[in-house]
């Protein structure tokens, strides 16, 4: 039995681990934080159960290859069966409720001028409709159960492929520009951030709308957990608030990782935390590969704030996600925002005591360095402070019913995402914007030493988590010549 190391137990590392496990590799996997699951993680305050992963999981529907790997992998079971919310979003703007459901074509009845747009908009959802992300095994490998490779799925797929370069070229915004209807505008603003590229629109709408992304039942933390014990049955080990501290390596052989305790001696090791920060942090002397001085130089990270409230009041009158429009744009993070895009958790009995609600919402931009400087200036705690009481008042004024009911608060900053998973940045995701190239790490650098996770492939999520993850144990696999299992 071959030895392997795995360095995060975020969702890709879990992944691999289970796939190795599998595969007849002893797994210990290291983890910095005290839980499974990265950043796709939801957390219990006061009674509230705070969301601070999953909105949408790619790969809900039975029968796509990405649902394959989250159900091998136990992370989909019946203690969290998905549910397919609809609407998915609700524009509230000035008295105005609009929806935007899976079915794309009720948006007519909102914006009858935007008639010849909307059709367009469809067509390009409809061409997405056949493409999954591809799930397959690499060359020259020992497969127990191979993936049936389907040449009909391939050319089902080449619309969606030939339209790629055209939608990553513009934002989502300027996409959304081409409607005339202000309230159509606005609530197409809520799908993905407006200012990444176009496809990450029509992929996302195109998810909707084919019924292939939903809400995991019990949230990140459940399905993470889910997946822990799967590979902890298989016999692999998780040791969590053990931070790995160095990869060491003699010339290209891998020796193992030290932790604070001691030197795990392994014959493979995979990365799977955020590879811009393990490639100077983990390696003595950093890591001076061209593609990781490539990184290091180009590079950018997606950042967010995340703010989270336990409301005392029942909110099931109100839409599951709402787009709320504001009068006044809301500061915060040395941002500023017109709109908010808020979750409301009423019909999840779990997430509350009764008659309470737990709200969150996503301020995505880039504060990192705003935060870093307010840390630095000892005004971390107040600017928190100011920006949580300036979020509520901002949310009071469009759902009145919360206002003065507000019990218990909770923010992120991106310095949270770095304490707690060590993101470059304190990034949240991999960023995609117009006409952007991801520098990405490989999977593998060499005999033993391989990378995984949202730095190793376009686009990013839970996608590219899950997706990276399996291979990786597939190139490990043949490395060290054993068959791949995968059930
Ligand atoms: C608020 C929010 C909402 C999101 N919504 C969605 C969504 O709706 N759909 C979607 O697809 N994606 C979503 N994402 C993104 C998705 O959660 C991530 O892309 C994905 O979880 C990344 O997984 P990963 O395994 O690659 O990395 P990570 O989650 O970063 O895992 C890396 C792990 O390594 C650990 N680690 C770091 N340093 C060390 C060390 N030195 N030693 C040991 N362990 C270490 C970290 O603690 C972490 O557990 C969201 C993310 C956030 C934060």
């Amino acid at each position: 039995m071959k030895t392997l190391t795995i360095i995060g137990a975020g969702i890709s590392g879990l992944i691999c681990g289970i796939y190795a496990q599998r595969s007849g590799f002893r797994t210990t996997i290291l983890e910095k934080a005290g839980n499974p699951g990265g950043v796709s993680t939801s957390w219990k305050r006061k009674g509230y159960t705070f969301e601070g992963g999953i909105h949408w999981l790619i790969g809900a529907k039975t029968g796509v290859p990405l649902n394959d790997i989250w159900t091998e992998t136990g992370a989909l079971q019946a203690n969290n069966p998905v549910f397919f919310k609809d609407p998915v979003y609700t524009l509230l703007d000035s008295g105005l409720q609009l929806d935007l459901r899976r079915d794309l074509s009720t948006l007519k009845q909102y914006a009858p001028e935007d008639r010849i747009p909307l059709a367009l908009m469809r067509f390009h959802v409809w061409c997405f409709s056949f493409f999954h992300s591809p799930v397959q095994d690499i060359s020259d490998l020992k497969v127990r159960h191979p993936r049936k490779f389907s040449l009909t799925e391939f050319i089902k797929m080449g619309p969606a492929v030939l339209l790629t370069p055209w939608l990553m070229s513009f934002s989502a915004r300027t996409y959304i520009r081409r409607f005339r209807n202000p309230h159509l505008r606005h609530l197409l603003e809520s799908v993905v951030d407006p200012d990444i590229n176009a496809l990450s629109l029509i992929y996302t709408l195109s998810s909707f709308s084919s019924g292939d992304s939903g809400y995991p039942e019990g949230g990140s933390l459940r399905m993470a957990q889910n997946m822990a014990d799967t590979f902890t049955k298989l016999g692999g080990q998780i040791l969590y608030r053990t931070p790995a501290l160095e990869v060491v390596r003699e010339g290209d052989t891998i020796k193992g990782v030290h932790t604070a305790q001691d030197l795990l001696e392994s014959d493979a090791v995979v990365i799977s935390m955020d590879a811009r920060t393990a490639i100077d942090k983990l390696f003595t002397p950093a890591l001076q590969a061209p593609w990781a001085s490539r990184m290091r130089r180009k590079l950018r990270t997606a950042q967010c704030m995340f703010i989270a409230l336990g409301v005392h009041a029942d909110l099931s009158a109100r839409p599951r996600c709402m787009q709320i429009m504001l009068n006044e744009p809301l500061h915060a993070g040395g941002l500023s925002f017109n709109a908010l895009t808020v979750n409301n958790y009423s019909r999840d009995p779990e997430y509350a005591p009764e008659g309470c609600t737990a709200v969150t919402c996503i301020l995505s931009g880039p504060s990192y360095k705003y935060w870093k400087q307010a840390r630095e200036d000892g005004k971390y705690a107040a600017l928190k402070q100011e920006a949580i009481a300036d979020f509520i008042s901002a949310l009071s004024t469009a759902l009145p019913e919360i206002k003065d009911k507000v019990e218990v608060t909770d923010m992120a900053t991106p310095l949270t995402y770095e304490r707690y998973c060590d993101t470059f940045e304190g990034s949240y995701m991999s960023e995609w914007k117009p006409c952007h190239f991801c520098y990405n790490a490989p999977l593998r650098v060499s005999h033993g030493l391989y990378f995984t996770g949202q730095r190793t492939a376009f686009s990013g999520g839970l996608p590219v988590a899950a997706e990276t993850g399996r291979r990786c144990a597939q190139v490990v696999c043949r490395d060290f010549g054993a068959e791949f299992v995968s059930r």
